[in-house]
């Protein structure tokens, strides 16, 4: 499961490595909390347009990538608050999803001056923690349905401390093909192809790799 602030984060940061994964059988839902309701320059537009849009272009650049799962929250772009409310809420889809693996912004990265990705780097490590023992959130477990869920691993993307890469020589054009589905976001960038494959390839050179994804993983027991 991938759990983020806005529809692209979620493409930046770890498509490469989710489409490699996919390849190879693995589930994976995202979990897109704000629908990304600011993001345009256009005086005319409304929020609501604007959700229902990148709402439709992040399943677009999930299936682009093997993505068999999507979970839209529905927050407010730029409001996102570390509330217990929210808490719950993504307590709730891991328990309901149980994903092995989690990927979440990094809300540590010092000079991560979006509120949204600091909050939904928390709001997903709080959730982790709280979807683990049956007294947080018990109202969610009465009647049986859900039952307390824990994950293993988290991958922070985003991250200016990472321990992990992952080799996406193999899907960088899957990747390029997911950003490129973001259209109201990165749409008639001049160059933005290149750019992404310079930062792949950036990022990998430390460890040979044609192309790669950097995170901060973190082992739970
Ligand atoms: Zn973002």
């Amino acid at each position: 499961m991938a759990i983020f602030a806005h529809p692209d984060d979620v493409d930046f940061g770890c498509s490469g490595t989710i489409a490699s994964w996919t390849a190879e059988g693995t589930h994976v839902t995202y979990c897109v909390l704000t629908s990304g309701q600011k993001g345009t320059h256009d005086p005319k537009m409304t929020a609501a347009k604007m959700a229902a849009t990148r709402e439709r272009e992040q399943r677009a650049a999930g299936e682009a990538v093997g993505v068999k799962g999507f979970v839209f929250l529905g927050h407010q772009d730029g409001e996102l608050e570390a509330t217990m409310k929210l808490r719950g809420e993504v307590c709730r889809v891991i328990r309901e999803h149980r994903p092995d693996l989690v990927f979440t912004n990094d809300p540590w990265g010092h000079y991560q001056i979006h509120p949204d990705h600091r909050v939904a780097g928390w709001a997903a490590l709080d959730g982790i923690i709280a979807a683990r023992d049956h007294l947080f959130f018990p109202e969610q477990l009465k009647g049986g349905k859900l039952r307390k869920h824990r994950v293993g691993h988290v991958l922070l993307f985003g991250s200016r401390d990472p321990n992990a890469w992952f080799d996406i020589s193999g899907t960088i054009d899957k990747k390029i093909d997911a950003l490129s589905a973001h259209v109201s976001q990165v749409g008639g960038r001049r160059g933005f192809a290149g750019r992404m494959r310079w930062w792949a390839k950036n990022t990998g050179s430390a460890w040979d790799l044609g192309a790669a994804e950097a995170f901060r993983y973190i082992e739970l027991g």
